[in-house]
């Protein structure tokens, strides 16, 4: 069938017997009203701990949670400072604020979207935060990942590592959740590895931690009617539980669909005012997004032309956190050297999921060479 039109994201490309086996899942759940918790909770975090190779994985309900949780439990407190990347998505910074806690921004390098280690120097010193928040953009990595790693445990920086769009992203060959202090992710449907609904996890292999996170997921409890800390209700519910739990067995396929049409998109776009970006060559992507970069100029007819294809795009982010108009009340102090706005202006992402076809990644391509006359 002749393609004439591709979505951004479709989140409908499921492996045969997937539907089967979780609506069969969910009617003998139904029937033993295993709702929250249960068996299907713990077998799920058994599994993220093994593909991810953490010691702990907690389950909880979203992925903005698990960095509020994250936060916690390393403890951080009212009026803490943290650092936070200025090119990120907004619950970064949010989580920060809503465990009272002062966002500070800090720039990323205009060349890989992340943090470097010598503006990370520069911000530790020069705002002396509690804990700073890593996040790895895209599904890539900082190339200074292990240096700002060392350089934030020397220097008593609580480092927590924003991996909601990281699933299965690895440097040096290291699975990047399993290898920070503490990591997070989100299962949010669009994510790498989605739920069928909200839901999120934290990562670590510090026992102290993640006791912790346990009991801060289940509203402080250390017994049933014995609360130690002021906690959430961030449990993951059974029937997400059984959706990812399933969704794992397909992970390793899934994330090779992702990671080639990345690399099919380098190698069919070369040459062109569109520039198709990849990882650094440390970094082991997961294939989250198709990012390119354009001319800010150049950007808004490129849009038109996908427009005009039916072909779905994204501007993943448009704008840099501490230009949001809700930062503004809680901003506690940035690095600005313009690369988090640059990048928000010159970012484009093309089509990128599971299970994209060729003929697809095909149309798109020849769409956006037709587009620049090649
Ligand atoms: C999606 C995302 C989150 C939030 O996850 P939710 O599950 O939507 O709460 C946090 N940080 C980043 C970088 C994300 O992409």
């Amino acid at each position: 069938m002749s393609v004439n039109q591709v979505p951004f994201i479709t989140l409908n490309r499921f492996e045969a017997g997937f539907k089967e086996n979780f609506l069969g899942g969910v009617a003998t759940l139904f029937e033993k009203t295993q709702f929250v918790g249960g068996p299907v909770v713990g077998e799920l975090e058994a599994g993220l701990a093994a593909q991810t190779k953490s010691k702990y994985a907690i389950g909880c309900a979203n992925g903005t949670d698990a960095i509020q949780i994250a936060l916690r439990a390393v403890g951080v407190e009212k009026n803490d400072k943290v650092l936070v990347p200025d090119m990120t998505f907004w619950a970064t910074f949010e989580a920060v604020v809503n465990v009272g806690a002062n966002p500070v921004t800090i720039d990323v390098a205009r060349d890989t979207c992340h943090w470097d280690i010598e503006t990370f120097k520069k911000a530790v010193t020069e705002f002396k935060p509690k804990a700073a928040i890593m996040v790895h953009l895209y599904g890539w990595a900082s190339p200074d990942t292990m240096e700002i790693r060392k350089y934030a445990k020397d220097n008593n920086v609580l480092l927590i590592e924003d991996g909601a769009q990281c699933y299965g992203t690895e440097i040096n060959g290291e699975s990047i959740l399993g290898s920070a202090l503490i990591s997070t992710t989100s299962f949010y449907p669009a994510k790498v590895l989605g739920a069928s609904g909200d839901a999120g996890a934290i990562f670590t292999n510090d026992e102290e931690l993640s006791k912790t996170c346990r009991i801060l997921i289940n509203h402080g409890r250390t017994d049933h009617y014995s609360h130690g800390l002021i906690g959430w209700n961030s449990r993951i519910g059974a029937y997400e539980s059984l959706f990812l739990k399933l969704s794992l067995e397909h992970i390793e396929a899934r994330l090779e669909s992702r990671r080639n049409a990345v690399k099919y998109y380098a190698e069919a776009l070369q040459g062109l005012p569109f520039k198709p970006a990849q990882a650094d060559s440390k970094v082991k992507e997961n294939g989250y997004c198709a990012v390119g970069f354009i001319d800010p100029d150049l950007r808004p007819a490129l849009i038109e032309s996908l427009k005009k294809a039916n072909i779905g795009f994204g501007t993943i982010y448009p704008g840099a956190m501490s230009m949001q108009s809700g930062a503004k009340a809680h901003l506690a102090g940035k690095i600005d050297n313009g690369n988090a706005h640059y990048v928000s202006q010159s970012v484009l992402n093309l089509p990128c999921f599971a299970y994209i076809t060729k003929e697809e990644l095909e149309y798109v391509c020849k769409t956006v060479r037709a587009h620049f006359g090649k």
